[in-house]
This record gives structure tokens, sequence and C-alpha cells, in this order.
């Protein structure tokens, strides 16, 4: 579904994705982990063109990403993101947050997006939330929220950020849990986490970065139990 064919890209001096080919099948939930600066975010902004890259190809069920226009948006509706801020609208209830982009730019009538809205606020577990306002959730809340939002759009691929790293430890589990439910029916994720619980329970493969470079690229089993290279043996002696 996802090519990654050579991919670089320099900030100034700094050559944050370095000779990059990464190969995501549909079905497949892909973890990236690696320490801070190695270029993971940038690597998940590049698929869905939030940055541009230097050479190289990005191809998404085998065209290459637009560079602007309607294709790129419908690119952008294609590939959903979930942030670790959640980024919902303030004056929106949770249920037009869920609603905004299917209506605008699937072209739904309100009455299907609604539909289809409550359905996707049941599967994160806050269908009973939606006419209250964001800021009457708490932050696993807010992020069930997201993850529906972008589930509205019935995207291909959903690429996540650190989607639990500014949650309160108590409200991990409840958005780890969504997202292995995701993974289970069989959802294309690209996930940016150091939760090793979720990669255990729910990735096929890790993506370890490090240095703009994938140093290494395995099962999670393989990865947590023998990692082969030494900054992987370092990184993980860190995090464990
Ligand atoms: P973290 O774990 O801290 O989120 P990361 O692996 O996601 O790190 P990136 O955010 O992809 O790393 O950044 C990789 C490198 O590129 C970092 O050194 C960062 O400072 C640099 N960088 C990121 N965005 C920009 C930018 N817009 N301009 C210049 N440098 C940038
Ligand atoms: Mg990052």
């Amino acid at each position: 579904l996802v090519v990654l064919n050579e991919v670089n890209k320099h900030y100034g001096d700094l050559h944050v994705l370095n000779d990059i080919n990464a190969v995501v099948n549909r079905g497949e939930v892909v973890v990236v982990i690696g320490p801070s600066g190695s270029g993971k975010s940038t690597f998940c902004r590049a698929i869905n063109r939030l940055e541009t890259i230097d050479s190289g190809s990005i191809t998404i069920d085998g065209k290459l990403l637009p560079e602007e226009g309607k294709e790129l948006a419908q690119l952008r509706a294609d590939v959903g993101m979930v942030f670790q801020s959640f980024n919902l609208f303030a004056h929106k209830t949770i249920l037009e947050n869920v609603t905004l982009a299917p209506i605008k730019v699937r072209g739904l009538s309100r009455k299907e997006a609604d539909k289809r809205g409550l359905e996707m606020l049941d599967r994160v577990g806050i269908a009973n939330q939606a006419n209250k306002m964001p800021a009457q959730l708490s932050g696993g809340q807010q992020q069930r929220v997201a993850i529906a939002r972008s589930l509205a759009m019935q995207p291909k691929l959903i690429l996540m950020d650190e989607p639990t790293s500014a949650l309160d430890p108590e409200m991990i589990t409840e958005v780890l849990d969504v997202m292995i439910g995701l993974a289970k029916d069989g959802m294309t994720m690209i996930v940016v986490t150091h939760e090793m619980g979720f990669a255990r329970k729910a990735a096929d493969r890790v993506i370890f970065m490090a240095d703009g470079r994938i140093e290494e690229e395995t099962t999670p089993e393989q990865f947590f139990t023998n990692p082969q290279s030494h900054r992987a043996q370092d990184f993980l002696s860190k995090i464990l």
C-alpha cells in the first residue's frame, strides 16, 4: 500500500531522512521507534505530504504523492493522521468534530455523517459523549475522538505520531486498547510509539530509526528480545 524508495530529506546540513526504503502492506501494523530527533515524525509527515522530500519517491496505492490541489486533498482524505496533541475544534461538539470532514470532503449528508460519526464514536467507546464539547472530556477521551474523526473518513491508512505520549498514565491504556482493536480489524497503521505493549500485541513489524536511517527492521519479538544493532541495544537499555 505504501512504498518509500530511496527517500532523502535535509534540513540545512541535517540529513533527517537518509536513504529510507520501506514497504507497508495493506492490513499491516508497523511501529516506528527510535531516539528523539531520529526522524520518526518527519517519516510520518512525509507520507501524507505534510513535509516535502528532496529525492526518492513515495507511492500510496501505486500512485506518487500528489504535489498540490485536489489530488493532495484526496490523499489527505485517504491517509488519516493522529497526533500527540488531539487538535479538536474547541467550539464544536464531539459529533461535529467527527462529521465535519465527511460532510465537507466526502460529500455526505448531515444525516449520513451523523450516523457514521456515531458508529465511529461507538467503536472508540464514547458514543455517549457525542453532544459534549471537547473541553468536557478527559485527554484519553479526546484522543479517542481524534481517532474516531480519522476513522469517519474511511482512510486507507492511519498514521499515528506518539498518540499516547501527551496522556496521563491512567488514560494511556484506553487509547492503546482502541488502537489494538483497529489493528485486529485489519486497519493499515504506521504508529510512532514507545509503548512496548502495543508493539508486542499489535505490530507486524518494528522499524527502528537512528540519525535519519532505518537501522533495523524486524518483528517486535525479535526486536525487543534480540536487537541486532548497537544503536537499538543502546536505545532499548535506556527505555526498558
Ligand atoms: P521525537 O522523538 O523527539 O519526536 P523524531 O524522531 O520525531 O523526534 P523529527 O521530529 O522527525 O524527529 O526530527 C528529526 C530532526 O529534524 C531533529 O533533529 C529536528 O530537530 C529536525 N527538524 C524537524 N523539523 C524541522 C524543521 N522544520 N526545520 C529544521 N529542523 C527540523
Ligand atoms: Mg517526533
